[in-house]
Order: structure tokens, then sequence, then C-alpha cells
């Protein structure tokens, strides 16, 4: 156990966010430095529970009490090991996870969790300055080829985990760099792309090899992808959801991916500018998620004259409701770093139609006020008004994978949500082929993801080698605990 008394005698701290202001000039991530010692006081707040709730939180199955622990006693290098030990990229949950560990920490019963997202990101940035994180290269191979297709974190977890086990994996990915959603949907100021740069060159020195703008399915046949002895599927859920209403032909509307890669390059250097700047404009967000809010801190950072985000849900509660007891994620009012950086959120909205200028230029947007009737949003009476935009963002979330290309081509079979269909092991109902990620499972996370990409490994290394040694957190099947 860590600090016998540190849940009694130290409250919850978190790190800084810079100054607004400050950060709005720049892409950098968002949070201050955060004292070691007061890191270490922080994880001393782990009761070290008989039952850790927070591993049925975190689908990865971190070993969360064994490093606060270790990080209280300041053996990083310990604490390191047993990260490593059940995730393959620390510093991408440590930054980007919505932390569903901290919802079912047993402290948070009473009390405000334990910052364990916090410490792991402690860990994994002590690791790489300290010279801890180094090539893992597998002491014999195994001379069977796998390819994996999709670099986002499925992809890079399952060719990790494959690589490591010996066998010789390719990773074909149809943009101009590796990374998926973490290249070029996620902003800059969520997680700087230097994390994922480093990490891949400790995936190239153990052997995995990348091979971008091969769009599988277009550019190479799917049918030489069966030339492998195994394939990975692991290209995402990325067929997002339109709005089909009046206006919607209209110049100025786009799609939060058409949005987001661009201002991800303009941050990286690899573009001047971005072909759809927020620049002095009113920008309405439709859609309340996590993509929405990173339009929303795109958005402030391009220089948006205003910057709205729509709704069509209630306004959430601020704390638990009995619809939502410990130890499930809830559904509550968060300010995320963007919504902290200005603009508005608009509850309980539809828009009804897209009005457009003589140019045939948006120029604004016909809202209504809803009300959810027997499950279905119903239009307020009198409610209706114009909200000015000559940007407007869909952010919508996605339908599930893309069919044409890649899935057609290959023939494999979907299930009943049109995701790829896959059996206990991640295979697919083609011999050889398996499936992880967004692209199985649907839109989710990416510790989702990373589990998804260890568990599909561990089908693919076992179907290949008969043995059965690779770690499973998940079953395709599981679920966030509701
Ligand atoms: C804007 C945005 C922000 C998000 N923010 C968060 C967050 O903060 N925290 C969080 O936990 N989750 C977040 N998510 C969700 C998370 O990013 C995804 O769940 C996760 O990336 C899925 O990983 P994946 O490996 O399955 O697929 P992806 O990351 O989508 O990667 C799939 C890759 O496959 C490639 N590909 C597809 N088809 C082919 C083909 N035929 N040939 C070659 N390559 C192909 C694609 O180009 C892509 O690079 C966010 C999602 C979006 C859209
Ligand atoms: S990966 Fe996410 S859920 Fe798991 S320990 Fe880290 S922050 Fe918590």
């Amino acid at each position: 156990m860590a600090d016998p008394k540190g849940f009694l005698t130290t409250t919850r701290e978190e790190p800084k966010r810079r100054p607004v202001d400050l950060r709005l000039m720049d892409w950098r991530e968002v949070y201050e430095d955060f004292a070691t010692t007061k890191l270490q006081k922080q994880a001393g707040r782990c009761m070290d529970c008989g039952i850790p709730f927070c591993h049925q939180g975190c689908p990865l199955g971190n070993l969360i009490p064994e490093w606060n622990t270790l990080t209280w006693r300041e053996d990083w290098q310990q604490a390191i090991e047993r990260l490593h030990a059940t995730n393959n990229f620390p510093e991408f949950t440590g930054t980007l996870c919505p932390a569903p560990c901290e919802t079912a920490c047993v402290l948070g019963i009473n009390d405000d969790p334990v910052t364990i997202k916090r410490v792991e990101i402690s860990i994994i940035d002590r690791a790489f300055d300290e010279g801890w994180v180094t090539p893992q290269v597998p002491a014999t191979k195994t001379g069977k080829k796998v390819a994996v297709v999709g670099s986002g974190p499925s992809g890079l977890a399952a060719a990790q985990q494959l690589t490591r086990a010996g066998h010789s994996v390719v990773v074909l990915e149809r943009a101009d760099k590796i990374g998926g959603l973490l290249r070029y949907g996620i902003p800059e100021f969520k997680m700087e792309k230097a994390r994922l740069d480093r990490r891949l060159d400790q995936m190239r020195a153990e052997g995995t090899e990348f091979r971008t703008s091969v769009n599988v399915g277009v550019d190479l046949p799917a049918s030489e992808l069966l030339a492998y002895d195994a394939v990975v599927l692991a290209g995402g859920a990325t067929d997002w959801r339109d709005l089909p209403i009046p206006g919607r032909e209209l110049d100025g509307i786009h799609q939060a991916m058409e949005f987001l890669p661009p201002a991800n390059r303009v941050a990286s250097g690899e573009l001047t500018e971005s072909p759809y700047s927020a620049a002095g404009l009113d920008v309405v967000v439709i859609g309340g998620g996590d993509t929405g809010a990173d339009c929303v801190g795109t958005s402030h950072r391009q220089g948006a004259r205003s910057v709205t985000q729509l709704e069509i849900m209630p306004k959430p509660p601020e704390s638990r409701s009995d619809a939502h007891p410990w130890p499930t994620y809830p559904m509550i009012y968060r300010v995320s770093s963007a919504h902290e950086e200005g603009g508005e959120r608009l509850y309980a909205v539809n828009t009804q139609e897209f009005l457009g200028d003589s140019d045939g230029r948006v120029r604004a947007l016909k809202l209504v006020e809803v009300r959810n009737e027997g499950g279905k949003f119903v239009p307020v009476p009198g409610t209706e008004r114009e909200l000015p935009a000559q940007l407007v963002l869909l952010a919508m979330g996605f339908l599930g994978p893309q069919k044409q290309g890649l899935l057609e081509d290959l023939g494999v079979e979907l299930d009943a949500r049109g995701n790829v269909a896959r059996d206990q092991a991640f295979k697919t109902s083609l011999d050889n082929v398996f499936v992880a990620g967004d692209m199985g499972r649907g839109q989710s996370l990416i510790v989702w993801a990373i589990a998804e990409g260890r568990s599909a490994a561990a089908g693919v290394d076992a179907y290949l080698t008969g043995r059965d040694v690779l770690p499973r957190p998940i079953a395709p099947t599981d679920r966030p605990i509701a």
C-alpha cells in the first residue's frame, strides 16, 4: 500500500492549465508541469483496495494500485515496468483517456478519486526522460508475416505485440503519416505529436515496418493481403454521420474530420494555411461530444469571432444522478480545456435548416428548442430562431467503418451494426483475417482501441503458432460498466 493515511490527509490536486490567453497563442498541450513531490502525494492517496474497482473501469486492466504504490515510493523504474505490462502506450491514454478508472475508484464513493491518469502520464514521461523506454527486439523470429491495415492505436498495439512475439509485421496506412486519429484527428493541444513520433521510433527499432500512402482496397488490391500469413484490419470507424437538412449543400458546412486534419497539419508545420480556417468567423459546432470540443478549441486558436456548440440532449447534471451510480462512467456536465477557453454551449436544441447568402455560402442556422417526448425530440413551438454562422462543423459521431474499398473488396461479413463481425479470437469470416479497434467495435476510445489491438494480437499469435501466451485484456463483446 502507498501512504496508509494518504487518502485522509491529502486532497485531490491536479496540475493547473496554462492561462487561456497564453495557450490560445500556440498549439501546445494545455497543462503546466506538476511537481514530483505533489504527484507522489497524489499517488499516496490510493488505498490499495482489496477489490480495486479501477481495474474494472480500465479496459486494459492497468495495475493501478501497484504503480500508485511504486510512484509513492519513488521506484519509477518498477512503476513503468508494471505500467507497460498492460499498456503499450501510456502516453496516449495518460493524455487522452477520459479515465473511466477514476469514476470507478473506491475512494470516489465518498471523496474525490485518485488522480490515476495524472500518475500514469507522469510515470511514462519520467521513463522516456530517463531513457528507460528502449526497443524490445524479439530473441527469435517465427518466419510468419503479418499485415496490419490502419495505424491508429489499435493497429499500433497489435503491431507492437506481434512484432515482439517474433512475427514480421508491416503496417499499411493510407494517410501520409502514421498514427490514425492520434495524428490528424486529435489536436496537438490535447496530445503533442512528438509523443507519437517518439513511440514510433521505438517500434521501428523493434522491427515493425511502416508503409504510408497505401490505401488498401484502392491502391493495393485487398486480395494481395491474403498472401500474408495473417492480416489485422484496424481501419477505424471513419464513416461520419451527416445532417441532410435543407441548405446542407451551402459552402462553409464541413465535417469535423474535414476541418481537424488540415488544422493539425498547420500546427505541425506541414501546411501554411488551412482551407477551412475559422479566422474571423462565427463558428457553430453541431454535436456536444469530444470531437465537437476539439473543433471548439481549434476554432479559438484559429481566431474565430464566436464559437457556439449545439447539443440536442438536455444539459447533464453537475454530479452523478441515480441513473449513473458508482462505479459507472456518469453522464455529467464537464468543462474541457476547450470549453474553458470561451464560446457558448446550447443544450436541447435542434437545427432545422441552414440559411445561405446570395453567393451560396452559409450565413445562419435555423434553430429550435426541443424536448424529449417518449424517446423522440420534438420541437417546442415558438422557439425558432436564427443563429449567425459562416462556418458550420458537423461533429455528430460516426456510423461505423467505411464499406467501399477495403471491406467490400475483401468480402468480410459485417455484424448487425455494420461493423466487421468477429469471433471470440477477433477473427473475421475470412480464415486468416482478424479485426481490431473501432472497425470491429464501432466508434469508441483510445483505451479500448489499445485493448482491442492487444487482444487481437493474442488471437493472431495463437492462430499462427498454436501457443497461448499473449495477454487478452478484453473479449470482443466486452463493454464499459453500465
Ligand atoms: C476528433 C476526435 C477526437 C477524439 N478524441 C479522443 C480522446 O480524446 N480520447 C479518446 O479516448 N478517444 C478519442 N477519440 C476516439 C479515438 O480516437 C478512436 O476511438 C481511436 O483512434 C480508434 O482507434 P483505431 O485504431 O481503431 O482507428 P483510427 O485511429 O481511426 O485509425 C484507423 C486508421 O486506419 C486507416 N485506414 C482506414 N482504411 C484504410 C485502408 N483501406 N488502407 C489503409 N489505411 C486505412 C485510417 O487512415 C486511419 O489512420 C476521438 C475521435 C475523434 C474523431
Ligand atoms: S488507460 Fe484510462 S482507464 Fe486505464 S488507467 Fe489509464 S486513464 Fe485509467
